[in-house]
């Protein structure tokens, strides 16, 4: 393994998603692919990246700092080139420093074999895990969660299967993962082939496709587009697909499946020409703006929304109110690659930057401004501000999605309520205040659920009801009792 390069850092958005996956097997182009399909990835995590590809026998990487476009020179992925498995990755960090050894894949050589992984999501019982492993001599190399996966599938006890023989790599992998709570979707690279698998709960998206008979994972449905892979199907919550390198396929259920997906996926992280837990992103958005207008409706002169992520819900509430839909915001595209500056400072002047108003379509206006989500409040604020200075006649900003009251332990990173403008005032008109609104209306959560196709119980709510699909002691309780039996 080479070390990886260090490229400037993107400045922080106000709410970060852990990672992206792209994976294909048996492909002549396989690392070519992988490339393209991270590119398109990038706004699942922008703080690193990372190939690692196979022929079976060589192993070989590369890994670095910062965004796709810095981490990979054409002579590098030329070095890999002939490797016709591959495995990439882009990550930020909820748990773990954004550091050069914490960069996915992870790589590790073992008794029986080696291995290398990628992960997008949370381990609620990684800490547990990690001290339970470290009692028995397990050296870690990192300080994120994935690693802990590595190192239960380098315990010297194989699984043995019900006639009492000796499992494969593949049965330990599965009774690994068993021992993991929280979410996850991992991609395994094994000399034998490629695992995709899903957590119980499919918090995190994972889609399995085809291009010219090889088989490919990806988190979203957008990173097959560019690599021109044809979406098969997504992975199901408890499912693990293994592709082999001989081109084959198959599928084993490693736990059953309790569905309850991420909806903040569908409403921020995910690309609008995405596909997520059966459903089209832009679509759904759509419709979260239609069901905002007709939850929170105002009489109004234009419909503004915050690019880019509420660009799709304000064509929804335009639709649904009648009212026109305009740019009031531009977007400055190149921020994140110029413009680096160290703690608020860098976060105020980063605001600044990144969006401009277009003073004619507000000026003297009344404005509905349609934006994701208000986590901390002070995006938000500033952007009225800007608003303000403009002369714009009167600021109502109307949030798709409710109030996130609580903190997410499942792979966003909001981790504390301190953070939550809308934990600290229980009256959204008290936020309208601070902010400076004329008035704000957030959606429902009943709302927001029947925005998406299917059974509403199927999704995660927990960032806005505090209603946890499984709760974090849960899972270090479950470990510590296992553990005490054995
Ligand atoms: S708590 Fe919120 S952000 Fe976290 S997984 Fe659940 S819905 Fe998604």
């Amino acid at each position: 393994m080479r070390p990886g390069r260090v490229a400037r850092m993107p400045p922080m958005p106000k709410a970060r998603c852990h990672c992206g996956l792209y994976g294909i097997v048996a492909h002549d182009d396989a690392v070519g692919l992988t490339h393209r399909g991270l590119f398109a990835l990038q706004h699942r995590g922008q703080e690193s990246a990372g190939i690692t590809a196979t022929d079976g026998r060589r192993v070989d990487a590369i890994r670095g700092m910062g965004l796709v476009a810095d981490v990979f020179s054409d002579a590098e992925l030329e070095r890999l080139s002939g490797l016709r498995t591959a495995i990439g990755h882009v990550r930020y960090s909820t748990t773990g420093s954004p550091s050069l050894s914490n960069i996915q894949p992870l790589y590790a050589n073992y008794a029986r074999g080696w291995v290398a992984v990628a992960h997008n999501g949370n381990l609620t019982n990684g800490s547990a895990l990690r001290k339970w492993l470290e009692a028995r001599g397990s050296i870690f190399q990192t300080t994120n969660d994935t690693e802990v996966l590595v190192h239960l599938l380098a315990l010297p006890t194989p699984s043995v299967t019900s006639d009492g023989k000796t499992g494969s790599e593949l049965e330990h992998l599965f009774e690994s993962l068993r021992r993991l709570e929280g979410a996850f979707s991992f991609l395994v690279l094994l000399p034998e082939g490629l695992v995709g698998a899903r957590d119980r709960h499919g918090f995190r998206p994972l889609w399995l496709g085809k291009r010219d008979g090889a088989w490919a994972f990806a988190s979203e449905t957008a990173g097959f587009d560019v690599s021109r892979v044809e979406s098969v199907r997504e992975v199901e919550p408890g499912e693990a697909v293994i592709l082999g390198n001989d081109g084959s396929m198959r599928s084993v259920r490693w736990a059953e499946a309790t569905p309850k997906h991420c909806f903040f996926e569908h409403v921020y992280f995910a690309r609008p020409d995405s596909r997520l837990f059966g459903d089209g992103v832009h679509e759904v958005r759509k419709r979260l703006g239609a069901q905002l207008a007709r939850e929170h409706a105002v009489e109004a002169d234009v419909v503004i929304p915050i690019p880019e992520s509420g660009n799709s819900a304000a064509l929804g509430y335009s639709m649904e109110s009648g009212i026109p839909l305009d740019y009031g915001f531009v977007k400055n595209h190149y921020v994140g690659r110029s413009f680096i500056e160290p703690g608020e400072a860098r976060r105020e002047r980063t605001l600044e930057v990144k969006l401009n108003v277009v003073r004619d379509v507000v000026r003297g206006k009344r404005v509905i401004v349609v934006d994701d989500s208000v986590i901390r409040g002070s995006t938000a604020k500033r952007r009225v501000r800007m608003l303000r200075e403009a002369g714009v006649k009167e600021v109502h900003l109307r949030i798709s999605c409710p109030p996130h009251r609580h903190p997410c332990y499942y792979g966003i990173d909001f981790q504390h309520r301190g953070e939550l403008i809308a934990a600290q005032y229980d009256d959204v008109a008290d936020i309208a205040k601070l902010l400076d609104l004329d008035s704000m209306g957030y959606l429902s959560t009943d709302g927001m659920l029947g925005c998406a196709t299917g059974p509403k119980d199927r999704f995660c709510t927990a960032c806005w009801t505090g209603d946890y699909p499984i709760a974090v002691q849960d899972g270090l309780d479950k470990f510590a009792h296992e553990q005490a039996s054995v």
